[in-house]
């Protein structure tokens, strides 16, 4: 029998899961507090110079996960994009992640990989033996000086806290590779929606059984109206935060245009700390395929999140787990209300693990209900 379905939120947690559920015949109404889809990926067309632009922030599509990649691909075109990010310290500007040219730059030299790796090595300082902080898993894998030059400021900027006050997990992998390879991701699928995320999600939510209502604020009372509710609006907003709120860092972006190139780039990071922007993004350099002669970029700052911000970037340290616990254990005695997406869940989630999760929760929804079991 056919289901009303609630979807609050119209980024691709909404949109993907409300498709599924579409799809099989349900009745889906998608919600969402702005005046757009696509969530934190909408893309739009800057009125002054014509480039489409990231509006909350940059977004690449990157992934190893085919059917995912297979999923994008109904319902768009996208073109092929490499990322490659650039940084500036120093005076001058290095190539990201740090590799055989940084190295060979950074330290005014010319060696081969395995030169290269014995040289980090000796860099590396070894007297670490189990890395608890960041910066003690940074200068256990690079050294002081890399450390400095590349990561130091980069992160005390982004999370507004000494690297030495965050976890050592967040510098998981050896952030180094001693080859030339400047592609900052290493899945097998890499691009670009040619017209924007926006228009991607738009074909997504493009269907009979879907209405969609956009400056609409969910309300927790609407939950009896529904058979189910698909929440990925922030998990403490949900219970109105009556536990404390979940820490975020949030961003500004000051917006500036160029006649012609501006950076040659489309990101370019800042790593030091006297550079009070992370990175400046110049849109145009996204869609290669397009020309415009003017440019449009943003330089991006971080900072603490308040209650009237967009959330971007959760914090997850201990104070934010002990609460998070709290919140998950609330949201589990709602049997009708299912958490999702990035801020349902309290986690930082790539594009392609929203859509992977997203696709998940609807086929599992959809076993219970063809089960007959409770939803
Ligand atoms: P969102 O996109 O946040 O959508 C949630 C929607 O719910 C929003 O539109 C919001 O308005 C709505 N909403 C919330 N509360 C309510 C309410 N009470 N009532 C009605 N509506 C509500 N991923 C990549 O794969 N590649 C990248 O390069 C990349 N870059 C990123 C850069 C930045 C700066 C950030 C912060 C994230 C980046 N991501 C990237 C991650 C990407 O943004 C997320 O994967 C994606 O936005 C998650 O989608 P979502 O639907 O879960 O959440």
């Amino acid at each position: 029998m056919s289901k009303e379905l609630l979807l609050v939120g119209a980024g691709f947690s909404g949109a993907v899961i409300g498709r599924e559920l579409a799809e099989a015949g349900h009745k889906v109404t998608v919600v969402d507090a702005r005046s757009h889809i696509a969530g934190n990926c909408h893309t739009e067309r800057d009125a002054e110079t014509g480039v489409m632009v990231h509006v909350y922030g940059p977004h690449i599509f990157h992934t190893d996960d085919q059917e995912v990649w297979e999923y994008v691909n109904r319902f768009t075109t996208f073109k092929p994009y490499v990322n490659r990010v650039k940084t500036t310290s120093k005076g001058q500007v290095f190539s990201l992640p740090i590799n055989l040219h940084t190295i060979n730059q950074f330290f005014d030299k010319t060696m081969r990989p395995d030169e290269a790796r014995e040289f980090i090595e000796a860099q590396a300082d070894t007297s670490i033996e189990d890395p608890q902080t960041f910066e003690e898993q940074a200068l256990r894998f690079v050294g002081r000086d890399l450390y400095e030059a590349f990561f130091k400021g980069y992160t005390q900027k982004q999370w507004g806290c000494h690297p030495s006050k965050l976890p050592a997990s967040i510098l998981k992998r050896l952030p180094v590779r001693f080859n030339y390879n400047d592609n900052y991701f290493f899945h097998r699928f890499q691009g670009m929606p040619e017209e924007g995320y926006t228009k991607l999600v738009e074909g997504i939510l493009d269907h009979p059984n879907i209405s969609l209502h956009l400056n609409t604020r969910f309300e927790r009372e609407q939950v009896d109206e529904y058979d189910h509710v698909f929440y990925s609006g922030p998990l403490d907003g949900f219970f109105d935060n009556d536990l404390g709120r979940l820490g975020y860092r949030t961003l500004d972006f000051e917006r500036f245009t160029y006649k012609g190139d501006y950076q040659g780039c489309a990101v370019m990071n800042y790593g030091e700390e006297s550079v009070p922007y992370t990175r400046i993004t110049e849109h145009k350099h996204f869609s290669p395929w397009e020309e415009h002669e003017g440019s449009v970029c943003y330089r991006e700052y971080s900072r603490a999140c308040e209650p009237e911000d967009v959330p971007y970037y959760p914090i997850r340290l201990v104070d934010e787990k002990a609460l998070l616990a709290k919140y998950v254990e609330k949201a589990r005695q709602l049997d009708k209300v299912t958490f999702v997406g990035r801020l349902g869940t309290y986690r930082y989630l790539d594009m392609d693990v929203t859509i992977r999760e997203a696709l998940d929760t609807a086929r599992g929804f959809l076993d219970r209900v063809e089960n007959s079991e409770p939803v």
